[in-house]
């Protein structure tokens, strides 16, 4: 029997701590609907109103909204909310009926493997993040520390199966007690929307480009780690050799990121720089796809990505990427064939 048909009829609880419209919550709508396809019937709960839940919501999948604090606050009104959002959660699911509970988010892993234990159900974790940044502080190398031994100790009780999104997910969260658990599962992309050849005309207009400029690009979220600033050292140095090219900055700060200043910053050294006429800042858009089309190269600078989704679009869309040499960079790109991998900060 086709092992899928197992899963027909059957109900799963997503769980995610987040809103945003970030390569997780892509990555989990994309899952969402792929089951549904598949006659899985799949319940979202997330942390926060916003625009993943308009999503869901416009996809047609029953989304809900708990407040699930923060398990790792040491502020009592938050810790109440947690304990509050875990007997509403446990309500929730004991209330749908559902058959799996899949977390994904650091957040939601101990609330959503709690819940499941109380119900006798499974629990799927979905590991899509890394536990440091090469820019933290070493205060926050401390708290980090804190919260991997929380959760590691959380998966040794809590989750059934541990999904990480690389391998490199993998061998940082290795430890000998939760090894069993972890499976590498590459995030999928929709090959009907990267798609080699799609439309740009209208972009032309709308970002006053010359269909003879060349396109260099990066999709990111603005967040330090992601490098943007090495992204527009590298474009000072492409000018000076290339002359007319035009840098696109595709990606809106997440409300979550606490520095709120980076785009200022970014915005201060294109000018510093001499960029300022090349430079297009075009916030968080839907139509990256398109953006794609129109750019000639599509660089990640990150200083260490977990996967990487904009890696995988850019190859559906037979585009060229420059990324740094780390992390999931290097499972998803083959060195000098599909793109060149280049030491982070080069
Ligand atoms: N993205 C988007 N609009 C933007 C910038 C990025 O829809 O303005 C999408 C991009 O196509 C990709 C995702 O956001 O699917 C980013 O995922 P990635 O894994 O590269 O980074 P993450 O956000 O998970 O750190």
């Amino acid at each position: 029997m086709d092992s899928r048909r197992a899963f027909v009829g059957k109900r799963i609880l997503y769980v995610d701590q987040k809103s945003n419209m970030s390569g997780a919550r892509l990555s989990l709508l994309s899952i969402v609907k792929g089951v549904r396809s598949h006659g899985v019937v799949p319940l979202v709960i997330c942390g926060k109103d916003g625009p993943f839940v308009k999503a869901l919501k416009t996809e047609g999948i029953d989304v809900g909204v708990i407040d699930i604090g923060s398990l790792f606050s040491t502020d009592p009104r938050r810790i109440v909310t947690s304990l509050l959002a875990l007997v509403k959660l446990w309500c929730h699911a004991a209330r749908a009926r559902v058959d799996l509970i899949h977390t994904n988010s650091f957040g939601a892993h101990i609330f959503g493997g709690v819940v499941a234990r109380l119900l006798g159900k499974k629990t799927v974790w979905h590991i899509r993040e890394f536990t440091e940044n090469i820019e933290d502080t070493p205060q926050k190398k401390r708290w980090r520390k804190l919260i991997v031994s929380i959760l590691l100790l959380g998966a040794t009780f809590l989750a059934d199966r541990i999904v990480c999104v690389s391998k490199a997910v993998r061998d940082h969260y290795a430890n000998g007690k939760i090894d069993h658990k972890l499976q590498v599962v590459y995030n999928g992309i929709d090959l009907d929307r990267f798609r080699y050849g799609e439309g740009t005309d209208y972009l032309l207009e709308e970002l006053s480009l010359d269909a003879e400029d060349r396109v260099v690009s990066i999709f990111a979220r603005l967040s330090p780690w992601k490098g943007h600033h090495w992204f527009l050292k590298g474009a000072a140095l492409i000018k000076e050799r290339l002359g007319r090219v035009k840098f696109l900055v595709v990606g809106s700060r997440m409300e979550y990121e606490i520095e709120e200043d980076y785009e200022r910053h970014l915005r201060n050294l294109a000018r510093d720089l001499g960029l300022g006429n090349d430079v297009i800042f075009t916030g968080f858009r839907s139509d990256v796809p398109a953006l794609m089309a129109l750019s000639d190269v599509v660089v990640s600078t990150s200083s260490k990505e977990p996967f990487g989704r904009v890696i995988v679009e850019a190859g559906a869309m037979m585009k060229p990427v420059v990324a740094s040499s780390s992390g999931g960079h290097l499972e998803t790109i083959v060195d000098g064939v599909t793109g060149l991998l280049v030491p982070y900060a080069d």
